[in-house]
Formats: structure tokens, sequence, C-alpha cells
């Protein structure tokens, strides 16, 4: 029993706690103003603006010394679309970028009385996007950081003389209802109106319109007012100054707060009293009571009259008023949603209709609900497939009030991987060697993109120069930019020319792109197939695995990939491995070039033969033509003749004799390194260990096997140099290049494989 006990008290702190909806009086309002000005003063538009901006934070800019930069940033949209849904949206960098643009222009004020129309193909999502949209919108707009308070009139019966005691008297009024429900239901009268609370001496009238308590100020007098509660600060200036807060001077209250208050005063004869009735309470969202957030599908079935009243409260207005005809509570669906956002999730059948009539409303601004007008202003939001759009087009007047925001297929290929990642478990990214699940998404992409690109072939005038990284249309180069990436391989002069003009028009024909190719649902369809058919225990899934399945297993799909992209894409993967396992091999050993090249000045001094021990290096050497051999190939390359190199041993000599020991190092007291000599002799070295780094892949039947059999049992048989080459080479691609054993083993394979050290020399 206890137990029971105590789980009820606690059920009822927590709800009591969680009960927001007390009644604060209009005094206590305007001093949680002056604590908390920007918090508390806010149209829907500001809420929206900071609902965006407190779950994508402020976007990270990869360049930000860049006198350039358009500010095209990355937005991390997770928090917004993807954590805790059960269906995520992802946006990629270019819608995020729109979207994040559109909210600011809507908190600027520059851009209200308008629909906002997120048009995208079948399959890009959208659906989804509005519900997540909305779905976060409704949490933060009922948590603390997002809240807003509206107008709720306490009248206090004793004041105002109130009614009759028999008027509350229950069966009366029961019946009443009842009678009255029965007529009214000509006119219809929906369960979840704001409710009269008969609270003691109280009638409590909330505003259906979720007024903002400010607005019962007068207009003529909001400035001086204002002037008052916040003195000279910086707030001040703010709203005197700045667009976003015009609306604090412009808008005017509902017609049954206003009547409400005109009625107030008559009676009352006093402004200060008709204040003390004004209370605010937290303006609540409900998306499924349509309370602040309303979203309509086709399907939804009008409303059989559009106008709402509540009779009962009506009734008590009437009698604390003594006339009937002074405050009319009535409204419309619109009122519901006013500073709130109303939605609508495509635009045919019933939709169409509602759309029409939404644009009449906003282009007046108000509408008439009987003889009352109504004000409409709310955020007002619709999807759209771009086949609807003959459902509206036919209305010329439309086009100023409509604003389209483009959602198409998404472009930026980390954003795509996201979404394979999402679906399928982030175990998919060990199944692939290092970039090829990226040129997946690239195909993918590739096929929403256009073909001839005209901003992309002015910045570049000639393609073809880039042909060892990119395809000729400039799609991969095109692909790097929308995901907010600037190659590397671009040359400096390229580099250059990409002005905040250009980078402007590349990324404006974004708007035009992703809405033909593969679709958001196909891609995972395509996705799904290619996994199943290439992931393998103990294989990794490779470039060649890629291009097969567009070309052989699914050769249908390549019909939908422009000509030649994906040789390129092969060719660019082909030349950056290659890249990778030269860099990998090349053995950068400082110390030992170091000491082979000291030795050296030191035993050209001496006959072949002599046994010296070294100045420079402390080493004992054996001085023989072997020994200046081997260090000879290091400066000159290999299939040098006998007679070069004894002259360069002679010069080299000579140098040595008459500028490096006397003038330079006894002379101006440097280091033997530090001598011209020795910096041309590293600088030789160098260049010919490079250059010979790819030789070990040209025809060396036993390197490829030692790679098969690197850590394996075998491997211990390789002679001493092929076992360190290859160790070495395998740990620097692990380390440096992301590959695991695995992996690095197989893309050594498959550049023995496809002889690509022989066709990139070659070149
Ligand atoms: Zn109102």
């Amino acid at each position: 029993m206890k137990k029971i006990e105590n789980a009820i008290q606690h059920l009822d702190r927590k709800m009591s706690e969680k009960d927001q909806g007390a009644l604060i009086p209009f005094t206590e309002y305007l001093s949680m103003i002056t604590t908390a000005p920007e918090a508390m003063i806010r149209n829907v538009f500001q809420v929206f603006y900071h609902m965006i901006k407190t779950y994508v934070g402020e976007g990270l800019d990869e360049y930000p010394d860049d006198p350039e930069s358009i500010q095209f940033v990355y937005y991390d949209c997770c928090e917004l679309f993807v954590k805790d849904s059960d269906h995520p949206f992802f946006a990629d960098r270019l819608f995020a970028n729109r979207l994040v643009n559109l909210v600011e222009s809507l908190k600027r004020g520059a851009q209200q009385n308008k629909v906002y129309i997120f048009e995208g193909p079948p399959g890009c999502g959208k659906s989804t996007f509005l519900n997540n949209l909305l779905r976060k919108f409704e949490e933060y707009a009922n948590l603390e950081e997002g809240r807003r308070f509206e107008a709720v009139w306490r009248l206090d019966r004793k004041l105002l003389g109130g009614f009759a005691e028999n008027e509350a008297l229950p069966l009366v009024e029961k019946l009443t209802q009842l009678l009255e429900r029965h007529r009214d239901d000509a006119i219809g009268e929906p369960d979840d109106l704001p409710v009269a609370e008969i609270n003691g001496d109280y009638i409590e009238v909330p505003c259906p319109s979720h007024d903002n308590p400010l607005l019962m100020i007068p207009k003529s007098l909001r400035r001086a007012f204002f002037d008052d509660l916040f003195k000279n600060n910086e707030f001040k200036f703010k709203i005197s100054t700045e667009k976003e807060y015009e609306w604090l001077f412009r808008e005017q209250p509902c017609t049954i707060c206003s009547s409400l208050s005109e009625a107030l005063l008559t009676r009352l004869k006093s402004p200060k009293k008709v204040f003390e009735m004004l209370h605010v309470r937290p303006y609540r969202f409900n998306r499924r009571l349509g309370d602040g957030i309303s979203v309509f599908n086709p399907g939804d079935k009008p409303l059989r009259q559009n106008v709402l009243t509540n009779t009962l409260l009506q009734r008590r207005l009437n009698s604390v008023m003594r006339d009937s005809n002074q405050v009319k509570y009535i409204f419309s669906q619109y009122a519901k949603t006013h500073n709130g956002i109303y939605a609508l999730m495509d635009i045919k059948s019933h939709n169409a209709e509602r759309f029409i009539e939404l644009h009449n409303i906003i282009s007046e601004g108000v509408h008439k609900v009987e003889d009352v007008e109504e004000n409409v202003n709310s955020l007002f939001l619709a999807v759209m497939n771009p086949e609807d759009k003959k459902n509206i087009q036919s209305f010329q007047s439309f086009s100023d009030r409509i604003e389209y925001i483009k959602i198409p297929y998404v472009m930026d290929l980390q954003t795509e991987v996201e979404i394979y990642r999402n679906i399928f478990g982030k175990h998919i990214d060990a199944h692939f060697l290092p970039r090829v699940l990226h040129n997946f998404a690239r195909v993918i992409i590739a096929s929403r993109l256009k073909v001839k690109s005209e901003p992309m072939l002015e910045w570049i005038k000639d393609p073809k120069k880039y042909r060892l990284y990119c395809d000729e249309n400039l799609q991969l180069l095109k692909m790097e930019i929308y995901t907010g990436h600037i190659p590397a391989w671009l040359t400096e002069e390229d580099r250059n020319r990409l002005t905040a003009k250009r980078r402007r028009s590349i990324i404006s024909e974004s708007e035009k792109e992703g809405e033909r190719g593969f679709s958001g649902r196909d891609s995972i369809k395509i996705f799904n197939e290619f996994f199943s058919a290439f992931a393998k225990e103990d294989k990794l899934i490779s470039m060649s695995d890629l291009n097969k399945f567009f070309t052989q297993t699914k050769s249908e799909l390549s019909r939908s990939i422009p000509e030649n992209f994906l040789k390129s894409l092969v060719n660019h993967y082909n030349y950056t491995i290659l890249q990778e396992v030269k860099e990998s091999l090349y053995y950068y050993n400082e110390e030992q070039i170091a000491r082979d090249i000291k030795n050296y000045l030191f035993a050209i001094n001496f006959e072949s033969g002599a046994q010296e021990t070294s100045t420079y290096t402390g080493e004992k050497i054996e001085i023989t033509e072997d020994f200046f051999k081997t260090i000879e190939m290091h400066f000159l390359g290999n299939g040098i003749s006998e007679d070069k190199r004894r002259a360069f041993r002679k010069n080299t000599q000579k140098d040595y004799t008459s500028m490096t020991l006397p003038q330079e190092i006894m002379l101006e007291g440097k280091d033997v390194t530090e001598t011209k000599l020795y910096e041309s002799l590293h600088e030789r070295y160098v260049h010919n260990l490079k250059e010979k780094v790819l030789d070990p892949f040209l025809e060396n039947e036993n390197f490829r096997r030692a790679i098969k059999d690197y850590n394996e049992e075998a491997f211990k048989t390789y002679d001493k140099k092929i076992k360190g080459d290859v160790t070495f080479l395998m740990n620097n691609l692990i380390s440096n290049y992301r590959y695991t054993e695995l992996g690095a083993k197989e893309v050594c394979i498959y550049a023995i494989d496809n002889d690509l050290a022989r066709h990139y020399t070659k070149n």
C-alpha cells in the first residue's frame, strides 16, 4: 500500500512540475521580459530560426582563411533530422545551406506572408523531412528555450458584477448545452476547443489565436511603452531598428481580445484594472490536437464548417459583460496555428483546395469569420512533387506569394555514404577497400548531375589536363566542390580562378540538378544488391567489383550513368592508389642517407682496397669498388657505366679537396652536412630513391607472391631485401592510408595485376 502511495505521490509531483499551464499575471510577465527580452519576445519565424540554430549549430568552414569563401559550410543536421527519429532524413550540404539561408531570411522578416514549398522528386524524402522538422519544432517550442507566451483573460466576476448563482447549476447547464449542441450541429463544434474554466470567482478566456500578450498594449502606445520598459539598453535599440521586430509594432490582437479589452475598459474605466485581468500562459504546441501545428494530408476531408465557437464560454462572456454583442467568441481553424506552423503534405486532392484558400488568405493577411476579421500569420509550409505544380500553376497571382525551395536527391557524397551506413550499419565500411564505398556513392550521384556543366567549363577551360584525376565532364570535380572540398590536384592557376563568383554559379547549378537519376530509394536498393553480391568474409570489396557490378552484373544500370564516367572513376582510383603505394614504399631513412654520403666523401680520398675509420661517422670502412658502386648508384641511377662512375668520383673528390674541406669546413667552420657538395649529393640520392621506388612492381613475380604470403608462414622463406620492402610497404599503407592488413595486401595485388606501375610511368 505504502508503495502505491509513494508511486502516486511521485507521479503527482512529476505531473505538477510538468504542468506549465498555470496563469502568470501580465505584470509578472513583463518582469520576465526585462530579464530575457530576446527569448520572451519572439514570433514564430524567430523561434523557428532559433530552433534550427540550436540543433544545427554554427556550421564548419573547412577553409576559414579563404578570401573567396561564399560561406558554403558544413552543418551537422543529425540532431535535427536523424537522432531519435524512426525515419531519419539526411540533408546534404547543399540542402542544409539552403535551409539555413531560408530560416535566416525568415527571421529577418524579409519574406513573411508567403507559402514555402519544398519541391522535390519522388523518393527524395520530403515527407520525412517535413515530419521530422515539425516534430523537432514541437519539441523545441515546448521546451523552456523555445517557449513563448499567449494571452489569457482572467475575468473577475466580483469586479464585473458576474452572473446569477443559479446559472452555474450543473443540471441546467448540461441541459442547455445539450440543446445548444443539437442546434450547433449545423455549424459543427469540434471537441478540442479552448475551454473556459470557472475557477472560483474567475472566468478564464484564452485567446484562440494564441496572441502574444504584448499585443494587448494599444498599437499607438507601444513605442513609448517599450522605451519605458527597456530604458536605453541595447535591446531597445534592436527592437526599434531591426526589421525582425517590426511585427511588435505592426500587429494587432485578434478581434476577440481587442473587443474584450475594449468592453472591459468601458466597464472598469481603468486601463490598469483591465491589465490586471490580463494573464499569460505558455503557448503549448500539440501537433496531434492541431494546437500551434497542423499538418494536412491530401486525404484529410475539409471541416464541415470552418467557424468554431464555444457556446458555454460565449454564454458566460455575455452574462459577465451584460451585453451579448460586445465580444463574439468565434474563430476559424487558422486561429489555432496563428503564430505557429500550418503545413500541407503534398499539394493535391483536398490539399490543393486548402492551398488555394490559404493563398487568398495570405494575400490579404486577414480573412472573414462570419462578420469578424481574423488575422492569419503563421509559418506556412508545404511539400510537393514537381508534377503537382500544374495543380496550382493556373493561378497567376500565386507566384509572388510562393517561394520554392528545392529538395532534390542527395548530391553530396559524404551524405550519400552516411545514408548507407545508417541503413545497413556502420560495419559496412569494414567490407570495403578504402575509397571504394565513396566511389559507389560517386556513381550514384553522377546519375543525378547534369552531364554538361557551363559553370564548370567556364572555370576549367581544358578538362583534358586533369584526365588522370577527373572525367571529361568534370563531374568528379563538381562532386568535390558540392561536398565542400577543393582538391589538391588542381593547378595553382585553377585554384586561384575559383573565385566567389564562380563558386556561386557552380553551387547554384545544384538547384537544377538531383531531379532525375537514381532516387534515394533506388540507391538503397542498388547498394543492397551490390553489397550482398560482393561482401565476403575473407575479401574486401574492390574497385574491380564496383566496375563489374555496374558494367556486367547490372549492366542495365549503366544507362543512367554518363558515358565514360566509370572509366574515369577507375582511372582516378588507380592513379590515387599508385601514389599511395609509391609514398609507402619510398624508403626515406635520413640517417642511412647521411651515413652513406659522409662515408663516401671520406672514402673517395683513398685508393680502393684500403681499410679506414671514417672521421665523420667513426665507422670502419672496407673501401672497395663494390662499396663505391653501391653508393654511386644512388647518386647516378641504375645502369650507369663504370667509366662514368669513376669520372663522377674524381670530380667529387676534386670539389671536396678544393672547396668543401679547406673553404667551407675548415675556414667557415661548417658541418659537413651544411656544405654545398653534401647538399647536391643528398638531392641526387633522394631523387633516385623515388624514381626507383616502383621497380619491385615491375615484372617481379617474387614480390607479388611475397605480398600474398605476408605475415604467413611462407613469408619467412623470402630473401631479406624482399621481406624488408614488403613489411615496410604494408606498415605504411596501414598506418598512413587507413588500410587493414588484408586491404593493404589486396590493393598491392590490384596494382600489380593491373600493371599500374608501367601504365603510369609510361605516361
Ligand atoms: Zn486574441
